[in-house]
Formats: structure tokens, sequence, C-alpha cells
């Protein structure tokens, strides 16, 4: 939190890896979506019709889940552009660096997120 830039290579590497993990799981979710139109010219009333749709929604939610936290790192990194990054939103404290390290996009102290 000292040095801006160090914050900013955290963002940007945080960024990396959570547009890979969504690219993976958008790739499962198109190979996901090929078998059930494979199973439903099939036959429709296929048995693995339920567990194929719970591995939708298991897989739909991660995807939401990534795309949020991604959002989540550029407004971060729009905070760190106006000088307002490591600031608590809910208490104006500062967020410990330790927590930023472990969660780039965090926009709460410790304290708050309880
Ligand atoms: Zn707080």
């Amino acid at each position: 939190m000292d040095d801006p830039r160090d914050r900013a290579e955290q963002l940007a590497a945080r960024r990396r890896e959570v547009l890979a993990q969504l690219r993976e799981v958008e790739q499962e979710l198109a190979a996901l979506r090929r078998t059930r139109e494979g199973v439903a010219d099939d036959d429709e009333h296929d048995p693995d019709g339920v567990p194929l749709s719970a591995q939708w929604s298991r897989l739909e939610g991660l995807r939401l889940a990534r795309a949020e936290a991604l959002t989540g790192i550029d407004e971060a990194a729009q905070r760190l552009a106006e000088g307002t990054d490591g600031r608590c939103e809910s208490c104006g404290g500062p967020i410990a660096p330790a927590r930023l390290a472990a969660r780039p996009e965090a926009t709460t102290c410790i304290d708050c997120a309880r």
C-alpha cells in the first residue's frame, strides 16, 4: 500500500488470474451447452438431463462470481488512479495491506467485512 506501483501490479496480476479463470469456466459452459444440445437431440427425456442442469447452475454461478471479481478489480484500479484506494467504503478507515494483498478487490476493512 505504501507504494502505489506495487498495488497496481497486484491488481494487474489478480486481474490476469481471474480473467483466466473466467475463460476456463466459459469454455466449460460452452462444452456443456454442446453436450446438452446433443442430449436433447437424442432423447428429450434423457435421465442425464437433471445432473446436466445442476452442473450448469454450478458453472453459471462460478462464471458470475468471477465476472463480479473482475468488476471489483477494475473498480479498485479506478480508485487507485483517483487516489482513494485502500479506504474502507463503509467506515472510511484504512484497509490493511495484508487484506488487500489477499483480496485486491476488497472494498471494506476486515472489521466491516465481518
Ligand atoms: Zn471499515
